[in-house]
Order: structure tokens, then C-alpha cells, then sequence
């Protein structure tokens, strides 16, 4: 038995990850954004990294047209007030949507509480976003997934943050 003033041990979570930044090549052109970090190889090496694209999980094909989100940030997508659109203007916000759904059932059935996450995706953006209007412009924003996971409570940094994720995963398992 484990004495009542003991610490219990910290839970080790999996934690999420967009797929490309493991090197699954599953981006929009059929690439990948494999990260050489030694932490996060040290995370993979220890079977820590639960990887998922979204537009994937959600049917999209690769390599498939780029798309940006148009009228609004994720946030504004699941309020209504916004869609995910190629160049063209088809509108893939129902794929979108159900990767999404397929990353936050996997986030909630292990337990996930920390992501990293592809910076400026339509869908793995956390900080910010394209403007919608292909012009290469970016705005403050999360994408579909991001906004999803960030709102059911899981932490979000991206490949551009790596040692504050660092930080914050030694401070919430110490
Ligand atoms: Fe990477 Fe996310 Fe885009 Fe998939 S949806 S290619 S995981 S950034």
C-alpha cells in the first residue's frame, strides 16, 4: 500500500501530435515537416507521441488542394461563422470537422492533455492562421482541431515552441 502522504506517481499521458511533424508525409502537397528536436525524439523513443492528422482522419486524399479558413478563425468555424475553402472556393469544412472529431476522440480516450502541433495549419494552427484570402497574410487565430482539443482543456504548443512545451510538461508531471 501506498502511504496516504505519498505523491502518487504522475500519470504519463500520451501526448498528441500533428502527424507531419513526425514525418508522415501527409501534408496538403504530399510532404512532411519532420522535426529533428532531440526532445522530441527523446518522446518518441519513449513511445510518448500519439500522432493524427486530422485532414487525413477526416477522408481528405493527399496531396489535395490548400485550403484557409475563410471568415473567421476555428473558433468561428464550430460558432458558424466561418468555412474552411480551397482557392477555389469548395468549401471542405465537413472534413475538417469530422478529423477533428476522430483527434479529439483519440485525445479523450487517452487521456491527452498536452499537443504539438503544426504551426499555421487550417487545422493544427494554434497561434495563428492564413487570412483566408491566399495572399499569403497571417492572422492571430487557432484552426479547426487546434480550437477543438484547446477548448476540451489540452494545451497546445507548436513546432515553434518546443522548449516551452518542454517546460510546461516537466512542471505538470514533476
Ligand atoms: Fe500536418 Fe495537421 Fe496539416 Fe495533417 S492537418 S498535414 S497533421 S498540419
Amino acid at each position: 500500500l501506498t502511504p496516504r502522504h505519498k505523491k502518487a506517481p504522475a500519470m504519463s499521458a500520451p501526448i498528441l501530435i500533428s502527424a507531419c511533424l513526425l514525418g508522415a508525409p501527409v501534408r496538403y502537397d504530399g510532404e512532411h515537416c519532420r522535426q529533428g528536436h532531440p526532445w522530441l525524439r527523446a518522446l518518441a523513443d519513449a513511445g510518448r507521441l500519439l500522432p493524427i492528422c486530422p485532414e487525413v482522419a477526416g477522408g481528405l486524399p493527399t496531396p489535395r488542394p490548400p485550403a484557409e479558413l475563410c471568415g473567421g478563425d476555428g473558433h468561428a468555424l464550430w460558432a458558424g461563422a466561418a468555412q474552411v475553402r480551397t482557392a477555389s472556393g469548395d468549401e471542405l469544412s465537413a472534413a475538417f470537422c469530422a478529423g477533428t472529431r476522430a483527434a479529439c476522440a483519440l485525445a479523450a480516450q487517452h487521456g491527452v492533455r498536452l499537443a504539438i502541433l503544426k504551426a499555421r495549419s487550417p487545422s493544427c494552427g494554434c497561434r495563428q492562421v492564413y487570412s483566408g484570402q491566399f495572399d499569403g497574410q497571417l492572422r492571430a487565430g487557432q484552426g479547426v482541431a487546434a480550437a477543438a482539443l484547446a477548448t476540451a482543456g489540452v494545451t497546445l504548443f507548436d513546432e515553434q515552441q518546443l522548449t516551452e512545451a518542454a517546460r510546461w510538461l516537466a512542471a505538470n508531471e514533476a
